[in-house]
């Protein structure tokens, strides 16, 4: 029987102590900025000549993207803690996701790789290549409760049968991977118990999420009512903060080995913070990176920081052990000092 939680990590230690890390806590990874949906709520339900128009790209993340990836991973002074593949795109659609989970595991020894995923494209195959590469937890966006839901949703045909056949296969093969199923209210409506019957047999966990807006570009009428605006996707908080956490201890890296120094989703980046020019520990440790934290630290929404304007994303994602408000002083001097 599944338990009804939210799916994030509660086991994190205070971070305004750990600041300023020597290495990020965390390395989101985008193996492919292509996807088999184009979900209402997310940037892939415009048209893709619009997304190519905002500065978007589509591609999947090259062999030697990634072996700079996996090496450059390798050269901080501590282990980073978790993996999570992630992004704009579907990450199963990339073929060598289980020999880069397989990498991450054997050879940089992460302790935990995650997979965000809308799970359509699992196989049977797909499957059991991900747990013996050592997949520590996967997280599967339901986007629907019928095949007449996803095409609603998602503007796409699946199987709904088929689809719920993968995940019922992947939950009874999962070994030491933790499987949590998770839906958006704006794709569940009035039907949270029938979510929950259904998947109660075929997961560790399951959770509704709220739809937060996340896109500028993405128009959320019809998805989130007027005056409902939520901060946080886990309802974790109603008092908006101040200072985002994510550039404190996680980087990103998308599909063409351009690095953000917080979140995949328009987050921080500099021209030069790419794998094939820099190192991440040299970005990490870059002059641009700490102007970047000075700036969060002040509120600052211009120049290097323009792109937090109007990010929603330190709201959403705002735990408790993260937050930073009450000591933007001390870490700055900290900072400053380092
Ligand atoms: S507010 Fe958004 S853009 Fe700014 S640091 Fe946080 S996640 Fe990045």
């Amino acid at each position: 029987m599944a338990q009804i939680a939210r799916i994030f990590n509660e086991n994190r230690i205070p971070l305004w102590t750990a600041i300023p890390l020597e290495s990020p806590f965390v390395i989101e990874v985008e193996p492919t900025s292509f996807c088999n949906l184009k979900c209402k709520y997310f940037l892939h339900t415009l048209p893709n000549q619009e997304i190519l128009d905002n500065g978007h790209k589509f591609l999947h993340m090259s062999d030697e993207v990634f072996e700079l990836l996996l090496e450059q991973t390798m050269q901080f002074p501590s282990k980073i803690k978790q993996i999570g593949f992630a992004g704009m795109g579907e990450p199963l659609l990339h073929k060598r996701l289980p020999y880069m989970v397989e990498q991450f595991k054997q050879r940089a020894g992460i302790e935990r790789i995650t997979i965000t995923t809308n799970g359509v494209s699992l196989t049977h195959q797909l499957t059991d290549a991900l747990i013996s590469a050592g997949l520590d937890h996967i997280k599967i966006s339901v986007n629907g409760l019928s095949s007449e839901d996803f095409k609603r949703n998602c503007g796409s045909h699946i199987d709904f049968d088929q689809y719920v056949e993968q995940i019922s296969y992947l939950y009874k093969n999962k070994g030491n991977t933790v499987v949590a199923c998770k839906i958006m209210d704006s794709c569940v409506g009035d039907a949270e118990d029938a979510f929950f019957d259904m998947f109660d047999d075929k997961c560790d966990t399951m959770s509704i999420e709220k739809t937060v807006r996340v896109f500028r570009e993405v128009a959320y009428d019809g998805i989130i009512e007027k005056d409902k605006d939520v901060l946080s996707r886990y309802d974790m908080r109603e008092n908006r903060v101040h200072i985002c956490a994510s550039p404190f201890f996680r980087f990103a890296v998308k599909a063409d080995g351009t690095v953000s120094a917080c979140r995949l989703y328009n987050g921080l980046t500099h021209s030069s913070f790419h794998l094939q020019n820099r190192t991440l520990s040299e970005i990490w440790n870059s002059s641009e990176r700490r102007r970047m934290l000075l700036g969060v630290l002040k509120e600052e929404h211009t120049g290097l920081t323009a792109q937090c304007e109007n990010c929603t994303l330190k709201d959403d994602f705002a735990f408790e052990s993260d937050l930073l408000d009450d000591y933007a002083d001390q870490l700055r001097q900290k900072i400053l000092q380092n």
